[in-house]
């Protein structure tokens, strides 16, 4: 195994770590796989889901810069606006969120936390955010620079060479885990929304857990697209870190076919897929990663994709408060109290 200095890189301790592994008892018997899940969703309550193991290296580097503000941007549901909300108010420096909005928002779900939480948020269009969120944020860290306060900007998902580090990570622990558990995982699954989880864990499995696979299911665009996101992100850490790694997108497993009608939107089978899996294990996946992740992986078990793999492990991302802007959809489809 090349040396690696991963080990020296500044890093919080924000998350609650190690996150829990359980098995699927039910799952695994139903569909004929031995599946289980590790509990991202458990690294926090403000700070739940991913984004957190990332934010640990983004905040400190952040910190180590003398920033007074970090500056970053997302959908108006988005998970990692809100960790970062939460995480910038603990360490106690402002948060300035950027979001992509179509037309006025409702106060509900993440949002809310994220005034909650005191953040600043500035609203742009879905085309402004596609063709110039950096360059806006640039010029928001700038008026924040005019005015003496240090600013620190995060990419989208705090997805780069630095969060990336959070995944790498998380790989270990996995091992860690493994030996305590008695038992190993050969088959790693997970949502990809902005990439970073994906590139952390593929560099992970490199380094230090050569024997498993790592597949990811996309919640938006397609696989060309996070083959070359992933290993753009993952060829910025091989270069931070001074690893011997050949990064190749031939070897990244990016499973299209399960984003839905797009982005943050569900289709009725997707979210009845959540309230069954929530019925029968107690576990509630969120409606735009995991719930659609989950629900691919459902389905390539069942037509036989999955069978090499001996046992599976799925990580719950999180974006629990990601169901509650559902509601009424979720009304619509589940039985409503009856009369005693
Ligand atoms: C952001 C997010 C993901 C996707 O992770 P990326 O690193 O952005 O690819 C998955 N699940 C949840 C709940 C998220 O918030």
């Amino acid at each position: 195994m090349s040396k690696i200095n991963i080990d020296n890189i500044s890093r919080l301790t924000l998350a609650n770590l190690p996150t829990p592994i359980q098995r699927l008892e039910r799952l695994s018997e139903e569909w004929g796989v031995d599946l289980w899940i590790k509990r991202d969703d458990y690294t926090g309550i403000e700070t739940s889901g991913n984004k957190i193991r990332k934010l640990e290296y983004t905040i400190a580097k952040a910190l180590s810069e003398e920033a007074g503000v970090v500056i970053t941007c997302g959908g108006i549901q988005s998970n990692h606006c809100r960790s970062t909300a939460a995480v910038a108010a603990r360490v106690g420096i402002k948060s300035h969120l950027v979001l992509r909005i179509d037309e006025e928002p409702p106060l509900e779900g993440n949002y809310l936390l994220d005034k909650i939480l005191g953040a600043e948020v500035s609203f742009i269009s879905r085309s402004d955010y596609s063709e110039r969120r950096n360059e806006i944020m640039k010029e928001i860290a700038d008026s924040y620079e005019a005015k003496g306060i240090k600013a620190y900007v995060i990419p989208e998902g705090a997805s780069d060479g630095v969060g990336n580090l959070g995944y790498i990570q998380a790989v270990r622990e996995i091992k860690k885990q493994e030996k305590e558990l008695g038992v190993e995982f050969d088959t790693i699954v997970s949502a990809v929304g902005s990439g970073g989880t994906y590139s952390g864990l593929y560099l992970g499995t490199k380094l230090f857990a050569p024997e498993k696979t790592v597949y990811s299911f996309n919640v938006c665009d397609d696989e060309e697209y996070f083959l070359n996101v992933c290993s753009q992100i993952a060829t910025d850490t091989v270069k931070a870190l001074g690893a011997e790694i050949e990064v190749k997108k031939d070897d990244m497993h990016i499973i299209d076919g399960y984003k839905g009608i797009g982005y943050a939107i569900s289709r009725d089978e997707e979210l009845e897929f959540i309230a069954e899996v929530a019925k029968k294990e107690g576990v509630i996946l969120d409606p735009v990663y995991t719930g659609k992740a989950f629900y691919g992986l459902c389905n390539e078990i069942k037509k036989g994709n999955f069978s090499k793999s001996k046992r599976i492990l799925f990580i719950h991302t999180g974006g629990h408060f990601g169901v509650f802007p559902k509601q009424e959809q979720f009304a619509k489809l589940l039985v409503v109290s009856s009369d005693l």
